[in-house]
């Protein structure tokens, strides 16, 4: 992966990643940076300007880019080549719910195993995954190689079940609480936050928004 791309190209990245597997599953085989932005709701001036800031390679004036070879470039560049081994701290509501949802698997991302603070579920097995007690993350991390956690915790716990997996050494966490985390540089953390999402919902739903959205 490379670093230095700016965090509004990677989602962009992500979106044209979503469309090309879409085309390469109904047949396409070629597109242009009009259509990928066409579908992506960017411009093709902006779908070229990201695809020269990362290594993909494979565009040809006129025909476009090979959308088999366009998908693998920017898989590569994502890291999304590579498995990575991802653990759920918080095994309640949300975490069960992520433990059972089967599309991990198709991204390269392995869930391996849960973890929780709760007696009644250390031991047992949610959704197809082991429950461990988190005072074991060091431990498993390491002995599992863990890369990811998804942190489904109630935003009390949400900073010290953070700690414990900073010092578990595990770099990546995908945050589904609604707080902000404080962690080392090395540590990436990415918000998943729905509820942001729908107060975004609701100003655009508002009848005001429609004209400032236009003028
Ligand atoms: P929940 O109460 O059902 O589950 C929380 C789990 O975290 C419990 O199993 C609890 O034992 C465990 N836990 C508490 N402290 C811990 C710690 N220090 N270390 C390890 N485990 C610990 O809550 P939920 O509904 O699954 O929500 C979890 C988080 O996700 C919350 O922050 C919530 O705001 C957020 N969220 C939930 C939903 C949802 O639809 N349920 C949606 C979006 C975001």
């Amino acid at each position: 992966m490379q670093h230095d791309l700016p965090s509004v190209t990677v989602s962009r990245l992500v979106s044209y990643l979503r469309v090309l597997a879409d085309m390469e599953a109904e047949g396409v085989a070629y597109v242009t940076s009009e259509r990928l932005g066409g579908a992506s709701q960017v411009s093709a001036h902006q779908v070229r300007k990201d695809l020269l800031l990362t290594r993909v390679t494979s565009g040809t004036r006129g025909r476009g880019y090979t959308v088999a070879i366009l998908r693998r470039e920017l898989s590569s560049t994502l890291g999304l080549t590579r498995s990575w081994r991802v653990a759920i701290v918080g095994m309640g509501r949300l975490g069960q719910a992520l433990a059972d949802y089967p599309d991990f698997s198709g991204f390269n991302f392995s869930l391996i195993c849960g973890f929780d603070r709760d007696a009644s579920k250390v031991g047992k097995t949610l959704g197809t995954l082991p429950v461990f007690d988190t005072r074991e993350l060091a431990d498993r991390a390491r002995e599992q190689a863990l890369d990811i956690a998804f942190l489904t915790v109630p935003v009390a716990s949400a900073q010290a079940a953070t700690d414990l997996i900073v010092a578990a050494g595990i770099r990546g966490i995908l945050n589904f609480v609604p707080t902000v985390l404080t962690v080392p540089e090395a540590v990436r953390v990415e918000p998943v936050d729905f509820l942001a999402g729908l107060k975004r919902l609701a100003f655009y739903l508002q009848p005001h928004a429609a004209v400032a959205a236009a003028s």
